[in-house]
């Protein structure tokens, strides 16, 4: 197993519990959008605590980039991260994932599932080749939702915030159900990538199979 220690060159906060982490890249080091790395602190106690998360910035860009959601109420790897400074180092391994662009479709994602597909939406826009896409893009209020400056950029009228528990939200409060999904998708012979929480996946990928959608038309990280 490929194991590198990286230092951690840069951190951003881009939400009240997600910040962005720029880390050196190994040599060599590369990756298809949409794929992740595990990893783990570098400290006896954590080393070997490794967690999977999904690079959000591009081959061509000189460091490497985790876009990573704190969960500050239990004790994981996550509150440790949240910890770090500039400076200090994570070990990262080899490169894998089950999520890659396979042509113009729907992206369905839910929180912290939005980070292969910023990856994916990145290396798209480089190549001046988002037309065609839609994204919906569930949060619980519109505080969560992580990089929304970017996104509309992208995606203008073709990104869709759906909010599920905040009531005086400034988007749409509803959640990606079956109802949601029929009112408001008519093509389903197109390609859907699924990315979310499990239940998240789980759920939205009966719901397409049930509107007709091929199963191999829709990408998910199982
Ligand atoms: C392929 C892949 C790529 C991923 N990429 C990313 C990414 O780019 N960015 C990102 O933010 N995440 C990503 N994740 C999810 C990330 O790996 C997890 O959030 C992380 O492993 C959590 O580690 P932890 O030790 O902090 O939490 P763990 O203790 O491992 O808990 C994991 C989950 O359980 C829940 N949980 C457990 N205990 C509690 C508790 N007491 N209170 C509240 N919630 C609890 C949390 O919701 C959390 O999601 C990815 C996951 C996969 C499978």
């Amino acid at each position: 197993m490929e194991e590198h220690r990286v230092r951690i060159l840069a951190i951003e906060e881009l939400t009240h519990d997600v910040k962005s982490f720029r880390v050196e890249k190994p040599a060599g080091y590369t990756f298809v959008p949409g794929q992740a790395t595990e990893a783990a602190l570098d400290h006896p106690r954590w080393r070997d605590e490794k967690r999977p998360f999904t690079f959000t910035s591009l081959n061509e860009w000189p460091q490497l980039e985790f876009t990573i959601k704190i969960y500050d109420d239990h004790q994981g790897v996550t509150q440790q991260l949240g910890k770090l400074n500039e400076g200090d180092h994570l070990m990262i391994h080899d490169v894998w994932g089950a999520i890659e662009y396979k042509g113009p479709g729907t992206f369905l994602a839910g929180g912290a599932g939005i980070t292969p597909f910023i990856a994916i939406f990145r290396e798209l826009n480089r190549q001046n080749a988002l037309a065609g896409n839609t994204l919906y893009f569930s949060n619980r209020t519109d505080g969560d939702i992580i990089l929304k400056d970017e996104l509309e950029g992208y995606f203008g009228e073709n990104v869709h915030h759906v909010i599920t528990r905040q009531e005086d939200t400034r988007f749409e409060r509803s959640f990606l159900d079956e109802a949601y999904i029929r009112a408001n998708i008519r093509d389903f012979d197109q390609h859907f990538y699924v990315c979310g929480p499990e239940a998240f996946v789980e759920d939205l990928s009966g719901i397409l199979e049930r509107c007709g959608a091929r199963p191999d038309a829709v990408v998910f990280e199982k």
